[in-house]
């Protein structure tokens, strides 16, 4: 709406480069009234997020947009590299995504957003649905394909204007209209589930090349049952952000890396909630001798 601040979260590839250009043109053209910045996060990964970072300051250039950039070593006292040293290649995307989702809100937070635009794409929404079928995670399938999600007085809304866009015109209109754009891959992949999805996308797509759409509005129908259990949005008490658990993953994680056991929070739900349950015991007996710090 008119007079609405938008941070797009800007990593330097090519959906957030196009979403931020087109996004500036329409709001330049038809007056929307929008008040748009950039919000990269900084995962701290050498030779993959400082280059794209360089993409960005040059969007921030290009395009006459504000830039904010916030990094996991400022927030959580962690870049990526180290996790990665501390944990190895198997779960390092669940740290990164976990703390990339809570270091965007926080960004919002900071700049006093109203919406975070994502640049997810028709594949990448096809992709989500089918990985939340396969892991049958109905509350994930349940809000994967809203254009809109998060609009509750402490979320900070995420918007998709990109939903319906193949990638496949992503790369086209970049290519056209001559954008810069950094198309590596981040050193740590792939995200191996994610990247059987996407293969066993493009194998449909051949017979099939309507898929893409189709997924996405199969998921826009579905309906539960009003038996199925929701996962309740709350507030993480420790560190204040939207959470459906206590304490909420990303503190889990860190605490996990502080303590020296990076495994805490990671595995089958089962085993994470027992793990959970005895670290609340042992945060209650130091909570009762004052020895908690808040670690943001
Ligand atoms: Fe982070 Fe994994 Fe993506 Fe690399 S591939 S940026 S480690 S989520």
């Amino acid at each position: 709406k008119k007079g609405e601040k938008v941070a797009v979260a800007a990593s330097g590839g090519k959906d957030s480069t196009v979403l931020a250009y087109i996004l500036k043109l329409l709001n330049d053209r038809h007056d929307y009234g929008l008040d748009l910045v950039l919000l990269s996060i900084d995962e701290g990964i050498t030779g993959y997020r400082d280059d794209s970072l360089e993409t960005v300051k040059q969007n921030r250039d290009d395009y006459q947009i504000p830039l904010k950039i916030l990094s996991y070593d400022e927030l959580y006292g962690w870049t990526m590299d180290r996790i990665v040293e501390q944990i190895g290649r198997k779960n390092n995307c669940t740290f990164c995504g976990v703390f990339r989702r809570q270091a965007l809100d926080r960004g919002a937070k900071l700049l006093q957003v109203d919406s975070i635009a994502t640049g997810h794409n028709a594949d990448d929404i096809a992709e989500t649905v089918l990985m939340n079928i396969l892991r049958g995670d109905t509350a994930r399938l349940g809000r994967c394909t809203a254009i809109r999600t998060g609009s509750g007085e402490d979320t900070i809304a995420r918007v998709k204007p990109l939903k319906y866009t193949y990638e496949k015109e992503i790369v086209m209109y970049a290519h056209y209209k001559k954008l810069v754009y950094f198309s590596t891959e981040c050193v740590f992949a792939p995200n191996a589930y994610r990247g059987h999805a996407r293969a066993f996308l493009k194998d449909l797509e051949r017979v099939r090349p309507s898929v893409i759409m189709d997924i996405i509005h199969s998921g826009e129908q579905l309906k539960f049952k009003e038996t199925v259990k929701k996962p309740e949005r709350g507030t993480c008490g420790r560190c204040g952000f939207v959470s459906s658990q206590q304490p909420c993953k990303a503190c889990i994680l860190l605490e996990g890396l502080n303590r020296g056991l990076p495994k805490l929070g990671i595995g089958k739900k089962s085993k994470g909630d027992r793990m959970r349950a005895k670290q609340d015991q042992e945060l209650a007996l130091r909570e009762r001798a004052n020895l908690v710090k808040n670690d943001f």
